[in-house]
């Protein structure tokens, strides 16, 4: 797998900064839609039902943006300390496309994959 380029850094930078706004946003939005049914809100039984379903929903959404985010930010660590684009495992380049479509992995796809064979 071939280092990064400048280039290629400066749009991982970008697709970081802009991935951790959105992700705050998203997380912001969670928050609010996310309180609890008050038990004296005049609603029937099956609406309150729905309300839980779907507060349950909003909080798993916001649960997952919180722990995309804290990658993302770890990630962004990595950029200031140049660790950036490199396997926290092997330490061998994680490779342009694999950080395109993911630019807050941490790991190359040989490591992940091996990670997630041993949680199986
Ligand atoms: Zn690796």
């Amino acid at each position: 797998m071939q280092p990064l380029t400048p280039g290629q850094c400066k749009n991982l930078r970008q697709a970081l900064d802009a991935l951790a706004e959105e992700l705050r946003i998203q997380i912001e939005r969670g928050a609010a839609g996310a309180r609890p049914v008050a038990l004296d809100e005049p609603i029937g039984r099956l609406s309150r039902m729905d309300a839980m379903a779907q507060q349950k929903m909003i909080e798993a959404t916001r649960r997952a943006a919180a722990q995309r985010l804290e990658r993302v930010e770890a990630a962004r660590q990595r950029l200031r300390t140049n660790l950036y684009g490199r396997c926290a495992s092997c330490e061998e380049p994680i490779g342009w496309a694999r950080l395109k479509a993911r630019p807050e992995a941490a790991l190359c796809l040989a490591c992940q994959q091996e990670r997630e064979g041993r949680l199986r």
